[in-house]
């Protein structure tokens, strides 16, 4: 049966985003515990269109390791509040900030679940376009899912370039930088989220984004200049080859050279991962 927002009871802010705010509820009638995602969309013509988005692509998908989302529903003065499950360790930025060690037999656990999620939004023709620590959800059972779908595209026939520069450019790949190819034909539109994998599980293994050193603040043009035109970030001595092997072939400057969702699946570091066993 439909959720709706007279029978949810604030519990707490989870936190704040881009024009939103993340809530801990509870179903009045069934005691569920849900993550209700309120963003002001009467503001700005732009925001409310990520968020229709944003709606339409969590309606039109179903993957253990994408975000479920229950219901979307208008709330009165034109905010818009999504009604998601509820992952009760945050996200992996949360965890990295808390200081927690990610061994690589943790990393390649999260990794298969991330790269299961992603080869499902990809063969549905979803690229998510805003992948970082920040936004994988992760629950006490060491279950992730993919979520924040606002930068999100779904393709249809063209790719349009004027719109494509979306996201945090951080995490960004090298391409994406350059306008050009977005008219090559090669142009792998899915790569882009490959190379952000590559990022995150080098950021969960290192601690720290690994373009900047531990706590330095980022200057936007010199990490652009060091993500087109420096060598990719790798791990350091001392990591498994499989590991280290994993994170190449996602962060691989040629986005024709980049693994995609499938490949990575068969690849070692992950092929073995039994996600029943516990961690
Ligand atoms: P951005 O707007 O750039 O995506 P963000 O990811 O921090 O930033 P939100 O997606 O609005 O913004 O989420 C804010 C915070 O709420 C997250 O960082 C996370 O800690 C928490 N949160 C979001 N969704 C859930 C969820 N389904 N379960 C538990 N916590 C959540
Ligand atoms: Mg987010």
């Amino acid at each position: 049966s439909a959720i709706s927002a007279a029978d949810l009871e604030k519990l707490q802010v989870l936190g704040h985003g881009n024009g939103g705010t993340v809530y801990k509820v509870r179903h009045k009638q069934t005691s569920a515990v849900y993550a209700l995602k309120v963003v002001h969309g009467n503001s700005d013509p732009a925001v409310r269109r990520q968020v229709l988005r944003e709606a339409s692509i969590l309606r039109r998908t179903d993957s253990p390791h994408v975000i479920k989302c229950h219901g979307v529903f208008d709330l009165p003065g034109g905010d818009i509040a999504f009604c998601m499950e509820y992952m009760d360790m945050g996200t992996l930025e949360t965890l990295l900030k808390n200081g927690v060690v990610f061994t690589e037999s943790l990393i390649s656990k999260l990794c298969r679940q991330i790269l299961t999620g992603l080869e499902y939004l990809h063969s549905h023709k979803i690229i998510h376009r805003d992948l970082k620590p920040s936004n994988i959800l992760i629950d006490q059972k060491m279950e992730i899912k993919i979520s924040d779908f606002g930068v999100s595209k779904i393709l249809q026939r063209t790719l349009d370039p004027c719109n494509s520069y979306v996201g945090t450019c951080a995490y960004m790949s090298p391409e994406r930088f350059d306008p050009d190819s977005f008219g090559s034909k090669n142009y792998d539109v899915y790569a882009g989220d490959i190379w952000s994998l590559g990022l995150t599980l080098l950021e969960l293994y290192v601690g720290h984004f690994p373009y900047l050193a531990p706590g330095q603040r980022p200057d936007w043009a010199t990490l652009m200049c060091a993500i087109c035109f420096g060598e990719p970030p790798a791990l350091p001595e001392g990591t498994s080859g499989e590991f280290r092997s994993f994170v190449e072939c996602c962060l691989q400057k040629d986005s024709s050279k980049r693994w995609t969702a499938t490949q990575l699946l068969a690849h070692p570091f992950v092929s073995g991962v039994d996600l029943q066993s516990s961690a």
